[in-house]
């Protein structure tokens, strides 16, 4: 099982980072290893700036190469949101030094899950992140550059997609640091989907 992820995904959010926006989709992987089921995350050594970032996900239901888009959307029907933890500093000097993103984004518990819904069950797929009792990052796919439909179309191209593959869709704007104590609360269409503490 592979954790896909897109970048910049929301141009809200690739300006509070000083990105240009794609052209074409970004993608990266988290190993298997970086899923992160409880509700509890332990800041690991060897980074001091570790962000969350909210994401719309989507659970791969069967296999599929080079997979175009009108059929796209068979492909995937449980949807969920998760946390893309990102240890900014790390990765920041990965992109200085033109080095990969792994170590940043694809260490252990890196990837915090909901749980997951079918896709026809729920009336939107708003989402929104409330950090302490304050909301700080709200979102809908229908902002993404990139469609969840374009994104299979894309990715399928290079990988084969196989059933329990999760793909993190990007985050909208209002990523921040981590601290601990800090208790995160997501939610999906107004239900409460992913809690998370820091320790
Ligand atoms: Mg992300």
């Amino acid at each position: 099982m592979k954790i896909i992820c897109i970048g910049r995904n929301y141009s809200n959010h690739a300006k509070e980072l000083n990105n240009p926006v794609p052209d074409k989709p970004i993608f990266f992987i988290k190993p298997d290893t970086a899923l992160l089921r409880t509700n509890e995350f332990y800041i690991p050594p060897y980074s001091s700036n570790i962000h969350y970032e909210l994401e719309f996900v989507v659970k791969i239901k069967k296999v599929g190469k080079s997979i175009s888009k009108r059929f796209a959307s068979k492909y995937y029907d449980e949807v969920s949101v998760g946390l893309d933890l990102t240890a900014r500093d790390l990765q920041q000097e990965c992109k200085e030094k033109g080095l990969p993103w792994e170590i940043a984004k694809g260490f252990d518990s890196s990837a915090p899950i909901g749980k997951w819904y079918k896709k026809e069950a729920l009336d939107t797929f708003d989402f929104y992140l409330v950090k302490n009792g304050k909301k700080v990052q709200e979102g809908n796919p229908s902002q993404m550059l990139f469609d969840i439909d374009s994104i299979i179309e894309y990715v399928s191209k290079f990988m084969t997609l196989k059933k329990g593959d999760l793909i993190y869709t990007g985050t909208p704007s209002g990523v921040g640091k981590i601290e601990v104590g800090d208790v995160y609360e997501a939610f999906l269409d107004t239900k409460k989907t992913l809690s998370l503490t820091i320790r």
